[in-house]
């Protein structure tokens, strides 16, 4: 990988973290838990409650990825990044900006199952 792929992979990794921060803090927001109100009778809070744990979910995922990404972006500088840890070829790096957290090349990807 050149420098310059590195540095613009860099530059999609903290955009990322930035925005998926940005979500986590709106969703955190929306998770607040439901006060107990009067005026919704019982299938207001039945729907409240399914939005709440699409939050759950979507926050799950959110903090997964960001994880990754934090990881990506400490190794990016190391050898193993960008190289698949299965077949150890390069990954594409079309595949990297799409998906900087990659560890696994396509075609591994599809035979793992991933
Ligand atoms: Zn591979």
């Amino acid at each position: 990988m050149i420098q310059e792929e590195k540095q613009e992979l860099k530059q999609i990794i903290q955009s990322e973290i930035a925005t998926l921060s940005t979500e986590i803090a709106t969703i955190q927001t929306a998770l607040k838990p439901i006060k107990k109100d009067c005026s919704l009778d019982s299938i207001d809070h039945k729907m409240l409650k399914q939005d709440q744990n699409v939050n759950i979910q979507r926050y799950e995922v959110a903090k997964v990825r960001l994880n990754r990404l934090k990881a990506a972006y400490l190794n990016i500088d190391s050898k193993e990044y960008g190289v698949c840890q299965e077949c150890e070829e390069d990954i594409n790096i079309e595949r990297l900006k799409l998906i900087p957290e990659s560890k696994y090349c396509v075609s591994c990807m599809n035979e793992l199952g991933l």
